[in-house]
């Protein structure tokens, strides 16, 4: 997490050093050094500690003295001058995805904005008009940024949450006092963002658990220290609310605050017509009060009829009907899978080469990896030329003797230019193992030109799976325009996979558009987009969202042994 809070702090301070105009250089030096720290595979503490913080490319002595600055005291004096000699509500506009500091600065000196709603109700009163560089299209971009850093303030990626979910419990698990625990809420439900974190545990004594959860280092406020619940704000403003409950309602509890509302509710209205109640204690008969269950979940659940479900499917989505009728789905589990489609090397804009980031996947448990660096086209990640792609696949041919039986597949993330040409030719393609074809360009394509461009790169032959097939960053970019069913449909007549990007800004497909995909036919894959080797983690943010768009084994390409892929992808290409 400092890491996280470390590069946050430069990217503040090359802003800020933008707006006042200042050098260039000084400027990049400052994104440079955030976007490495952002990269950066080992833990930033255990560098400092061993005083080689100037190892990581781009921190040199005074960016080291800043690193440690923040480790040692949580804040940064140089960032908080800079802010100070500029107006507050100039830097709050910066903060607005899409707004750098030239149009901040331009419209802060016009109009003195005060507040992101002031710049809100600027733009709809159509104030910028007129504004040198100002068209419609750029009112529009602002209205939406201000509608995504408003979502992002209320709510946390789910790899946000997960990451901190897993400080806590870890901070936490190994104190005798506590017999259970587990989170609940929306992130054990895996909904891809959410607000805050909830914890249950059971425990002999709950006050000795209070008082070290409100001590925890990340705690940056106490608001509520009692018996049974307390809550505390993450120095990052994350409400985090721990409840100590009875071991008899553990599973009830865990049900209740599980959620979602929708879920809870069917529920008790099948709870009572079999004369029961059921609410956070337990299930009681209604008529004698007695506790027919409620310390495990199961049990709650038995106790109305149901086999347990899935937190990931607790949403009134028809888990219910399924459960009455006994068709619950098996859904994918981590276990099921045998590779990562989606990986990239210091060929292209990875961090590692090929051997290390294969030695890492295979120590994973997975059989085999895609290993997919960027087309031509795209030069500022390091994209590869023709020849350069045929050196790589050299260099994996080697190494596939070295690594037997674990199987690196050369392939490649193939641009799909704007006019949905592919970025190498046929005969290029034809060589690699596997192709992903990606649009990372011209996003602003209006909704029918865009469709067309995706539908004719799944028409290649080549092609096996669409990555990121909306393109959105959650908090800073919307998908672009695309009739997402055509491509569905397309995919599933044509035998392409659509991927669901597990990198915790893009989770692309979602839930629910890999459920659409999934009930027109198409099948999936599951991809990390593994720059850094710590992204390879970010599987089980994908696998949440297959799991809550009801995807089983036979659903997802990554079930497949080396054998059958390489026959499913033959399948295509005739
Ligand atoms: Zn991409
Ligand atoms: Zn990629």
């Amino acid at each position: 997490m400092k890491k996280l809070e470390a590069a946050d702090s430069f990217d503040q301070i090359a802003d800020l050093l933008e707006l006042k105009g200042e050098n260039p250089f000084r400027i990049r030096a400052y994104r440079r050094a955030a976007m490495n720290l952002r990269n950066l595979t080992e833990d930033l503490e255990s560098l400092a500690a061993a005083g080689s913080l100037e190892k990581i490319p781009g921190i040199g002595k005074d960016l080291s003295a800043k690193i440690i600055e923040i480790i040692s005291t949580g804040r940064l004096s140089f960032l908080e001058r800079l802010k100070k000699e500029i107006p507050e509500s100039l830097t709050a506009l910066m903060a607005v995805p899409g707004i750098g500091p030239k149009t901040a600065k331009l419209v802060y000196d016009r109009f003195k904005v005060k507040s992101i709603e002031h710049l809100e109700a600027l733009v709809k009163g159509g104030k910028l008009q007129g504004l040198p560089g100002f068209k419609e299209k750029k009112e529009e971009n602002i209205l939406r940024g201000i509608r995504l850093l408003k979502e992002g303030q209320e709510r946390m990626t789910l790899g946000t949450a997960t990451a901190l979910g897993r400080e806590i419990l870890g901070a936490l698990k190994d104190s005798p006092e506590i017999r259970r625990i587990s989170v609940a809420g929306s992130l054990r439900r895996g909904k891809e963002t959410v607000r805050d974190i909830d914890l249950l545990i059971t425990s002999r004594n709950p006050k000795k658990v209070m008082d070290r959860f409100v001590q925890l280092k990340i705690a940056g406020q106490i608001q509520a220290h009692g018996e049974t619940k307390s809550s505390i704000r993450t120095r990052q403003g994350v409400q985090v609310d721990l409840r100590v409950v009875e071991p008899e309602a553990f599973g009830a509890a865990l049900v209740y605050f599980t959620g979602s509302k929708a879920h809870n509710i069917r529920i008790r209205s099948l709870a009572n017509r079999l004369g029961l109640t059921v609410n956070e204690y337990g299930v009681f008969r209604e008529k004698s009060g007695r506790r027919v269950a409620g310390r495990e979940e199961e049990e709650v659940y038995r106790a109305i009829g149901l086999p347990w479900i899935a937190p990931e499917l607790r949403e009134d989505g028809g888990e219910i009907e399924a459960a009455q009728k006994n068709r619950l789905p098996r859904l994918a589990e981590m276990k099921d899978l045998k590779g990562d489609f989606h990986i990239h090397s210091d060929w292209s804009d990875g961090q590692h080469p090929i051997e290390e980031v294969a030695r890492a996947v295979r120590a994973r448990g997975y059989r085999y990896m895609l290993l997919s660096d960027h087309s031509q086209s795209l030069r500022i990640a390091g994209g590869l030329t023709e020849k350069e792609l045929l050196e790589e696949m050299g260099e994996v041919r080697r190494l596939n003797k070295r690594l037997k039986p674990f199987h690196i597949l050369m392939g490649a993330e193939v641009d799909i230019l704007p006019d949905g040409r592919m970025d190498y030719p046929d005969r290029l393609l034809a060589k690699l193992d596997l192709v992903i074809a990606a649009v990372h360009s011209a996003f602003k394509q209006p909704r029918e030109q865009m469709t067309r461009r995706i539908v004719k790169a799944l028409s290649n032959r080549y092609v096996s799976i669409l990555a990121h097939p909306t393109g959105r960053l959650l908090g800073e970019r919307e998908p672009y325009d695309l009739d997402l069913e055509e491509v569905c449909r397309v995919a599933s007549r044509t035998g392409t996979a659509l991927e669901i990007n597990c990198y915790t800004q893009r989770l692309d497909l979602n839930d629910l558009q890999a459920r659409q995909a999934k009930g027109l036919g198409a099948r999936l894959a599951l991809s990390t987009d593994t720059h850094a080797l710590d992204q390879l983690n970010d599987i089980e943010l994908g696998l949440a969202m297959a799991r809550r768009a009801w995807v089983t084994p036979e659903d997802l390409l990554n079930t497949m042994g080396l054998n059958e892929l390489l026959n499913w992808v033959k399948r295509k290409r005739g």
